[in-house]
């Protein structure tokens, strides 16, 4: 059996979206369970849409989710004396010919065939001309006539065009550049790619591009057309439903992985499984069983997702990737607790690291306001004498871990004949500023008790004064 070789071919005209991305998933997942290649191919020939920012978001987007190529990135801007070599042998071949119809000619002839219910398409008139005379001219292949072009796809099944729906293409434009659907097949011949995947919405190149492997005598690939992904109102999942762009996930804090599993599943299932590993989604991975219907993209089961491998990362590296978070929060962790240790303290709570970070700041930036509506439910005089007791039972105990904490203020509940909720919730507000935070035992162990204690005494005076 061949070896296969893939390629993901994104137009750099925008950053890498989800729907590519996925796309580029499932190549690359076919490749490395295959040992096979995968290969970037930026394309490019659209010179005044493409430019040099897309290409570089692209790069950081396939980085970022660990979708590493083996060739590449080739571009087809490099390729043009290539597809002008394959335009003359087909001119000289007879299986193109030149076509000097002028635009308004053939807009003529469109608005008439549509004015006779008759489909528009290319009537020929150049075909068999013998003379050429010396007029702007395009190159045009001659498309086989009659019967039809099938292929089997992967996903989808037989598909079959008639050949007379198809026209005879240009290929190469009045100004020498040659034509998209053309690039495509010489670079896929060249790169003797085996298994072209790429989204539905090019099905109907299909059948052209397989007319012209067979007319330039290449072999013609498989093809796997992924279904589009749609928003919840199951129109193309579009700016309008939220973010499309992988590298807006990264920033809004979500996990590469998180992101990997999330599109891996968004069309393509194993039983009902929904957490797979890098590794496992490689050995599972099967293009057959890739469903033909649209997906419809999901943010909470992406949430889930993110919030499972948040919850079970390596805290170290969860670290490292938290930190631009902070930042942007004006937070430094130069100083105070060790990030780690709060990363651990919140990987049970959050979805994304955006909200880890939310929950973060207080450890490193002590309150400046607290909320009142909640510290007034208090008494003043249990606040001020609770804050005493609980500041100097924490100096003195030698408690040194979160369960250690917790059954001090236990004891000191027991001991003054206090509830825990009036105990822990002005704890939490003289620690944090608010309500919503991990257990008081835990932000001690975290704080350390010299900057916990710090933080009760401003409190007891804030309440005082
Ligand atoms: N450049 C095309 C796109 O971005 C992909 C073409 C292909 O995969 O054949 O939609």
């Amino acid at each position: 059996m061949t070896a296969i070789r893939v390629r993901f071919a994104p137009s750099p005209t925008g950053y890498l979206h989800v729907g590519g991305a996925r796309t580029a998933l499932f190549n690359w997942l076919l490749a490395r369970k295959t040992g096979g290649t995968f290969i970037l191919r930026i394309e490019d020939t659209d010179v005044e849409r493409s430019t040099k920012e897309s290409v570089d978001a692209i790069l950081q987007g396939m980085e970022w989710l660990g979708l590493d190529w083996d060739e590449g990135p080739y571009y087809q801007s490099d390729n043009f004396n290539l597809y002008k070599e394959y335009v003359q042998k087909m001119l000289d071949a007879g299986t193109a010919y030149r076509c000097c119809c002028t635009a308004e000619e053939l807009n003529r002839k469109r608005d008439l065939a549509m004015q006779e219910g008759r489909k528009p398409k290319y009537d020929g008139t150049c075909r068999e001309r013998i003379d050429q005379p010396d007029a702007p001219y395009v190159v045009r292949f001659r498309a086989p006539q009659g019967g039809e072009v099938a292929f089997d796809d992967l996903i989808k099944g037989r598909i079959a065009f008639p050949a007379e729906e198809l026209d005879d293409l240009i290929i190469q434009r009045t100004d020498g550049t040659p034509t998209y659907n053309f690039c495509v097949v010489i670079d896929d011949a060249v790169m003797r790619i085996t298994t072209v995947i790429r989204g539905d919405d090019h099905v109907n190149n299909t059948p052209r591009q397989i007319q012209l492997y067979q007319a330039l005598g290449f072999a013609v690939p498989q093809f796997a057309h992924v279904p589009m992904i749609l928003g919840s109102d199951k129109a193309r999942l579009s700016k309008r439903h939220g973010a499309t762009s992988v590298i807006a996930y990264r920033d809004m804090g979500y996990l590469p992985e998180a992101l990997m599993n999330y599109l891996v599943r968004l069309g393509w299932s194993h039983g009902d499984d929904e957490i797979f590993s890098r590794e496992e989604m490689v050995r599972l991975f099967d293009i057959g069983n890739v469903g033909r219907s649209a997906s419809v993209f999901n943010p909470d089961k992406l949430n889930w997702l993110n919030a499972h491998y948040i919850k079970t990362g390596d805290p170290e590296r969860l670290a490292d990737l938290l930190l631009p978070h902070l930042s942007s929060r004006n937070v430094s962790t130069l100083s105070g607790p060790a990030l780690m240790d709060v990363v651990k303290s919140l990987q049970e709570r959050a979805q994304t690291l955006e909200e880890m970070a939310d929950r973060a700041v207080f450890y490193y930036n002590a309150p400046v306001s607290y909320d009142e509506a909640a510290l007034t439910k208090f008494d003043k005089a249990h606040l001020a004498t609770m804050y005493a007791v609980v500041a100097e039972r924490l100096l003195s105990s030698g408690a040194a871990n979160a369960a250690d904490f917790d059954q001090l203020f236990k004891d000191i509940c027991t001991e003054n004949s206090w509830k825990m909720p009036q105990v822990g919730q002005p704890l939490r507000i003289a620690l944090s500023g608010g309500t919503q935070a991990p257990g008081i035992g835990e932000i001690i162990h975290v704080l350390g008790v010299e900057e916990a204690v710090r933080r009760i005494n401003a409190t007891r005076e804030f309440v005082a004064a």
